[in-house]
């Protein structure tokens, strides 16, 4: 019996066995297979199985694939999606991808797939998940925007409150206030001074009323009184291009993403939004906000996972059984923390810990967007 296996598997290097040669092999091994739980039982074997097989062949330098081992979830093969509300190759997208790596390891191998549905501030990502089917096998990673979307949209077409599950917080991303290379000024000093000398003809990047950069580049215009031209853009990997080429003169933005491209001298780095300064090579030479006198200019934003409201208790558990492993992954950890992002430990990463958190900022962000005046519906 073992022979067929190995046969199936000892084919051409790298090749996956199909689903029917996995049905064939289960029914050969479980001739008694007619009771779900021994099928169950016998198909953990079989993973097993194949997962020594591979261990041995990868011994002997001969390439194999196996089916992910992703026994416990509803059923295996199928992979989970996160939906990521704003474009490929930003900060959130990155933190999508980490994390999405790092559930995966703590589910066996099971596949975890990133969908970018960027477009009005990330709503109609939101928007597609809140309407998803609740199996488990699409949920939302989101930022902040979670909690400022319901104040800048007021026709929004779910409800954040109602329509989701909540798996847990992941990580807090301090912001950065960053300029294109041939910007004249050298310090925040400089920078508020070129500022208050071209009033009106200052561009400054947004994801959308509400996003993350949104919210910063807000803040600095009431903060220094000066109103920019807010250039929309699907996510920062699209804008970011824009700044280095010089298309915008400003982006206020997560770390993640501006880090790698200080350390290349691609922009210029100003402050930080952070009380104190952040520890990366990079960025502890630029001062905070509160240093250079904006002493209320504070923003920190953070990250979660959610699943469409319905969702079996049982999943949920799973989910985030899964996302609490991720957040003590080192690999992980390392990745957040070169990024100067902060993993999330505390009882935030708890379903209830997590939706108080977002109820909390939504009390907290709301009057702050209403005394703009400014709505995106
Ligand atoms: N950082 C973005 C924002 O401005 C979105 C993104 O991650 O692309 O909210």
């Amino acid at each position: 019996m073992l022979m067929s296996v190995v046969q199936i598997h000892l084919s051409p290097p790298n090749l996956k066995p199909t689903v029917s040669q996995l049905w064939a092999f289960w029914f050969l091994c479980c001739p008694l297979a007619d009771v779900y739980v021994e099928q169950r039982v016998c198909m953990k074997q079989m993973l097993n199985a194949c997962s020594l097989i591979a261990s041995l062949c990868a011994a002997l330098g001969i390439g194999v694939s196996v089916p992910v081992a992703a026994q416990d979830y509803p059923s295996p093969n199928k992979n989970i999606t996160f939906v990521l509300p704003y474009a490929a190759g930003g900060p959130t997208d990155k933190a999508a991808r980490d994390l999405a790596q790092a559930m995966s390891r703590a589910m066996g191998g099971h596949s975890i797939v990133v969908e970018n549905v960027p477009g009005a501030s990330g709503s109609i990502g939101v928007n597609k998940v809140a309407k998803a089917a609740n199996d488990g096998y699409t949920l939302l990673f989101m930022h902040i925007a979670q909690a400022t979307l319901p104040t800048f949209i007021r026709n929004l077409p779910y409800n954040v409150e109602k329509d989701f599950e909540y798996l847990g917080l992941v990580s807090e991303n301090p912001m950065n206030l960053i300029a294109r290379p041939t910007m004249p000024a050298n310090s925040m000093e400089e920078l508020i001074a070129w500022i208050q000398a071209n009033k009106g003809k200052i561009s400054i990047y947004n994801a959308g009323p509400g996003t993350a950069s949104h919210l910063c580049g807000m803040l600095l215009q009431t903060t220094l009184k000066v109103d920019m031209i807010s250039v929309p853009y699907k996510g920062t990997a699209p804008a970011m291009t824009d700044l280095i080429g010089g298309q915008i003169d400003l982006m206020c933005d997560q770390t993640t993403t501006t880090i790698p491209q200080i350390e290349g001298k691609r922009v210029k780095s100003f402050a930080v939004t952070t009380p104190k300064r952040l520890a990366s090579a990079s960025l502890k030479d630029t001062p905070t906000m509160q240093e250079v006198g904006f002493k209320d200019f504070a923003v920190t934003i953070w990250q979660g996972l959610y699943a469409p409201k319905g969702t079996s208790a049982q999943v949920l558990v799973k989910l985030n059984e899964a996302l609490k492993t991720a957040t003590k992954d080192p690999d992980f950890i390392k990745k957040q923390e070169l990024g100067g992002a902060t993993v999330i430990t505390d009882t935030r990463t708890d379903p209830v810990g997590h939706k108080a958190f977002v109820m909390s900022e939504m009390a907290k962000w709301a009057p702050v967007i209403k005394a703009g005046g400014v709505y995106a519906d």
